[in-house]
């Protein structure tokens, strides 16, 4: 099919590139410069030359006609929707988190709905964020599912900056799943949500340094660095965890492959995890780094006793793409195997 992918410098739009292009589907792909342009090109010359992969510059997704030329590209079937920022290197959270998110996603339905009527599926990557009550996380009777909804606002955004990211996951989910359902916009696509926790996995996004690496792999450089020596940090509240390959198949299955996804939240799990864990795995399996790494007696890190956490239930999630979720071990070691490749 011919697909649209936004974000296609990012870490999980990486994956879902190098799936898409290696089922033969025909990609155009959205990155915010030239130079990240030329470096996906480079990955994928034999597609670029051929034009089954096009790389496409949208300098900035926070302008409201960001996407309405990249929409025009004939015969669109499915938009892949994974731009949006993850990073907490901002100073204005309204403006360089909530804004891109928000309007990103209201930019690119409205572009569609307008512009690209032999679209028939939208996916957007939302997050667990979206799902979650802070209010409730260490809560072990909530039962967080597809149907569960984040209740912050964007009033809360100043709270913290893991609040502002979460409540730009969740007011641009909100915003993709309102829109739909105004008839005023004339959609004539469905929509999907992708939902993940924590996303683990190898990096095969270009990376400048590996000081820009994605947020959610920071963790495994921290390790490898000996910043867990004297003391494993608290793995914070996203105790639930997916690798990234297993992501993107959730994006492909859900937006080329299982006509019954359309209107529905995919939650994607594989399941718990601790930072405890994570340095277990890397110890057990990469003796090369045990001067830098804590010990079995280290402490810190462990996952909270049953009756001081959440409960998830994403069986729906499961049953309907059909996934054996990718377990702990392996992708712990397959991160740190491409971790080691970039330099660590
Ligand atoms: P990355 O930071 O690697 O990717 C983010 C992508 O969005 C990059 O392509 C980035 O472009 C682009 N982007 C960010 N901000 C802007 C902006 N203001 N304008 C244009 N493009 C922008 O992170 P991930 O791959 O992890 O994230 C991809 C998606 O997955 C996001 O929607 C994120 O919220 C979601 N997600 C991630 C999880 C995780 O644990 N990794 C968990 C749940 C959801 P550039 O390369 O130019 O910076």
């Amino acid at each position: 099919a011919n697909v649209l992918l936004t974000g296609g410098s990012g870490f999980i739009a990486a994956h879902i590139l190098e799936q898409l292009l290696a089922k033969g589907h025909k990609v155009v792909t959205t990155v915010r410069s030239e130079d990240k342009a030329a470096k996906i090109r480079e990955a994928y010359p034999a597609q670029a030359a051929s034009g089954d992969l096009t790389v496409a510059i949208v300098p900035d997704i926070a302008q409201p006609d960001a996407f309405d030329e990249v929409v025009r590209t004939p015969g669109l079937e499915v938009v892949l929707h994974t731009a949006s920022p993850f990073h907490f290197k901002w100073k204005d959270p309204k403006k360089e988190l909530v804004d891109p998110a928000v309007i990103g996603t209201t930019s690119i339905l409205r572009a569609i709905a307008r512009s690209a009527p032999s679209v028939r599926r939208v996916v957007v990557t939302s997050s667990f964020a979206a799902i979650l009550d802070e209010a409730h996380i260490w809560d072990p009777s909530t039962t967080y599912s597809e149907s569960s909804w984040n209740p912050v606002t964007l009033a809360d955004i100043h709270n913290s900056p893991a609040t502002a990211y979460r409540a730009s996951k969740t007011l641009a989910e909100r915003a993709a799943w309102e829109f739909v359902k105004d008839p005023a916009n004339g959609a004539k696509f469905d929509l999907v949500t992708v939902n993940p926790p924590m996303v683990f996995g190898p990096v095969v996004h270009y990376l400048s340094s590996l000081e820009s690496i994605n947020t959610s792999n920071e963790r495994f450089l921290d390790c490898l660095r000996g910043k867990w020596r004297e003391e494993i940090p608290s793995t914070g509240p996203a105790i639930i965890w997916i690798d990234v390959r297993d992501v993107a198949l959730a994006h492909i299955k859900a937006g080329l492959e299982i006509p019954e996804a359309g209107g529905k939240r995919l939650f994607t799990v594989s399941g718990l995890f601790s930072n405890s864990e994570l340095a277990a795995v890397i110890r057990k399996n990469f003796p090369e780094y045990a001067e830098l790494l804590p010990t079995a007696d280290t402490k810190g890190g462990e996952l909270p006793p049953e009756e001081g956490r959440f409960r998830y239930d994403n069986s729906a999630t499961t049953k309907l793409l059909g996934i054996d979720w990718i377990g702990f071990e392996k992708s712990v070691v397959d991160t740190v195997k491409s971790l080691k490749k970039a330099g660590a």
